[in-house]
């Protein structure tokens, strides 16, 4: 089961990784964009890990909600809103239990990518977020495996999507601006989709270890 704490965990795993990774981000985006993505998740994400060690709020759902609400709130850009609705969406859908299953947590996760979709108004293969986003919940649900097996399963799929986005033609967001110009440079968002999930992967594997 997992409770408040794995999330809590998974989110300031997810804050340190972005925060390693933040030059990376802005380079990508520096390519395609408008060099942000970077310093936008990194603002976002340490406002996150500040407002949860303050509230610490006690079921999964609201660990989720209130990390969205605060990356909506915090993160100029577009992805702001769309990691905010991603953490929100899968905090409602997983209700108000103090533990869930990693059943319960695939499909609610597969929930808020759908909500990512519908507000962003993309689908996977436009170059964004959901180049990693999707085949990583793909991986999670569909896997029968122990839960940090099939997170590690998703961690590969959101990796192998996002290196996948290079090749594209952007259809959504700023780099779709560039049209024919954005192919040949890696996503952003799916990069630090990947990290995200990276980072549930390695959250896992620790709570695994720990028995
Ligand atoms: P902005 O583009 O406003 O500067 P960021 O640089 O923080 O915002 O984020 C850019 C990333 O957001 C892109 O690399 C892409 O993955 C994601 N993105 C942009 N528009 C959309 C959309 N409509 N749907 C899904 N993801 C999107
Ligand atoms: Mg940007």
């Amino acid at each position: 089961m997992l409770d408040a704490d794995f999330f809590r965990r998974w989110l300031t795993t997810a804050a340190v990784s972005v925060d390693r990774s933040a030059d990376r981000l802005t380079e990508l985006d520096a390519a395609i964009g408008d060099a942000d993505h970077g310093s936008n998740l990194q603002r976002g994400f340490a406002a996150v890990t500040a407002v949860l060690e303050k509230e610490s709020p006690g079921t999964p759902g609201a660990v989720l909600i209130l990390a969205g609400r605060q990356l909506i709130s915090t993160v100029g850009g577009a992805s702001g809103p769309l990691y905010g609705t991603l953490l929100r969406r899968t905090g409602k859908a997983l209700g108000e239990d103090g533990e869930v299953t990693p059943e319960t947590f695939a499909e609610a996760l597969r929930a808020g990518v759908t909500a990512v979709a519908q507000l962003g108004g993309a689908a996977a293969g436009d170059k964004t977020m959901l180049d990693a986003l999707e085949p990583a919940v793909e991986a999670l649900g569909s896997a029968t495996a122990p839960f940090a097996a099939a997170c590690e399963a998703a961690r590969e799929a959101a990796e192998r999507g996002a290196l996948a986005t290079v090749p594209l033609q952007a259809r959504k967001g700023r780099a779709s601006y560039l049209g024919e110009r954005s192919i040949g440079h890696q996503d952003p968002g799916a990069t630090s989709s990947a990290l995200l999930i990276a980072a549930l992967a390695e959250t896992a594997a620790a709570a695994g270890t720990a028995g």
